[in-house]
């Protein structure tokens, strides 16, 4: 007979940790699988820091998810003694009304300066004479000028991992490693999931894979996520203390283009060596089984070359690592949280689209609420699932 649980999270990364975490705090009888061994290199939650910001110009709608993610935050660091959250302020620079949209919004400053107004956020708008003088080794354009927020930092997403999956652990969950998950079935009495290795049963399901989430959705579900390729490089710094979170922000660096698009981000003491940055791309799409691990000599040299030189001081043209992680993207770059549509005991959610990990903690208890109440006090309405009928995959 298999076992039965209240709840069975399946992928546990950024949201299924969280999840899991949030179902077994909560009491219930909880299983979590992973195909890998989170956290991992293979997904999209990996790479040492990701920023956070409170003033979300992708959506005012999100402000509240990503303050109670602070809030979990916090709770795990103190809980853990581990360190989640490194303050160090955020730049998004970009000239005025910049053609090249970012996360679906088209002048990404001003939306964040709206966002933070209206939501008391403290930040600056400043030029780009401010912005040299505050921080020399950044060379902006003259006419771009910058969002700055001091409140905001990077959190560390391994960390944020483990330390959930520890606490869900002691908290009585049951986590399954190196485990795939093959198919699931829900009827009015439960859901029966089956892997590589057996089959479990539970009142509710929470489908949490990923860039792998087409994979357990149907055909008319799965349309319109895309998984596209990017890559994160780190680059040895002439200096690596002018990088120390304490003196040096996060910036996201906005152009005319979305190839003029990359983020360069503060190097914590005790974390990867380099200074890390990331590009986006959206123009290529594959299944994540199939995505070009392999990174080009070309890619690295167009990083330094192209992107960073023109734009950062203090950085040597000496890639010390890089690594592919992907995005899982819905057509409106917003997520995906919704109930099954052939079962309420299936919550499925796929929040990415390049901006999700710092959601992730509340992301978790929205998760486990609709699990587990049937509900959430979070307004999911944004990330429903019929918006995308009618989306096609590529
Ligand atoms: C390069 C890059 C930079 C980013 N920067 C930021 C940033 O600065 N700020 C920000 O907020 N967000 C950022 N994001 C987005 C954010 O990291 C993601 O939204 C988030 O980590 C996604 O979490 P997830 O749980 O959906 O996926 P994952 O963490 O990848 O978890 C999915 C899990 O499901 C498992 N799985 C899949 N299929 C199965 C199966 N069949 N059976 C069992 N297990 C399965 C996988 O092994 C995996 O562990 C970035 C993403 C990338 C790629």
């Amino acid at each position: 007979m298999a076992e039965q649980y209240d709840v069975i999270v399946v992928g546990l990364g950024a949201m299924g940790a969280a999840a899991l975490y949030q179902a077994s705090k909560r009491g219930a009888k909880a299983l979590g699988i992973d195909r890998y061994h989170p956290p991992h290199t293979l997904g999209s939650s990996h790479g040492d820091t990701r920023i956070t910001r409170e003033a979300i110009g992708e959506g005012e709608f999100y402000v509240p998810l990503v303050r109670r993610s602070d809030q979990i935050w916090r709770e795990l660091e103190s809980l853990s003694g581990r360190r989640l959250f490194e303050q160090s302020g955020g730049l998004i620079i970009a000239p005025p009304s910049a053609s090249a949209t970012f996360h679906g919004e088209g002048d990404f400053v001003e939306a964040s300066a709206r966002v933070a107004m209206r939501h008391g956020i403290a930040h600056e708008v400043i030029d780009a004479e401010e912005i040299r003088r505050r921080h020399p080794l950044l060379k902006p354009r003259s006419i771009d000028r910058a969002y700055y927020e001091p409140g905001a930092g990077v959190l560390r997403p391994e960390r944020c991992i483990q330390t959930q999956l520890d606490l869900a652990r002691q908290a009585g969950a049951a986590i399954q490693m190196g485990e795939k998950v093959t198919g699931y079935e829900a009827t009015d009495n439960g859901v029966t999931v089956t892997s590589e290795r057996g089959r479990y049963c539970a009142d509710k399901l929470i489908l949490a894979a990923g860039a792998w989430m087409a994979d357990l959705l149907p055909g008319d579900c799965r349309a319109g996520l895309r998984v596209c390729r990017q890559v994160i490089y780190w680059f040895e710094a002439e200096d690596i203390s002018q990088f120390d979170p304490q003196v040096f922000p996060w910036v996201i660096w906005i152009g005319e283009t979305l190839e003029e698009f990359w983020s360069t981000f503060p190097a914590p003491p005790d974390g990867e060596a380099g200074v890390k940055l990331v590009t986006e791309q959206y123009h290529r799409a594959s299944h994540p089984d199939a995505v070009e691990r392999e990174i080009a000599a070309e890619e690295r040299a167009d990083m330094y070359y192209r992107l960073t030189e023109p734009r950062l001081k203090g950085l040597r043209d000496n890639c010390l690592r890089a690594d592919v992680c992907m995005y899982t993207v819905t057509p409106d770059e917003h997520f995906l949280i919704d109930y099954h549509p052939e079962s309420e005991r299936v919550v499925i959610a796929s929040p990415c689209s390049g901006h999700g990990f710092k959601h992730s903690a509340a992301v978790g208890e929205t998760l486990a609420q609709m699990a587990l109440d049937g509900r959430t006090e979070f307004d999911i309405s944004s990330f429903n699932l019929a918006r995308l009928a009618g989306s096609t995959t590529v």
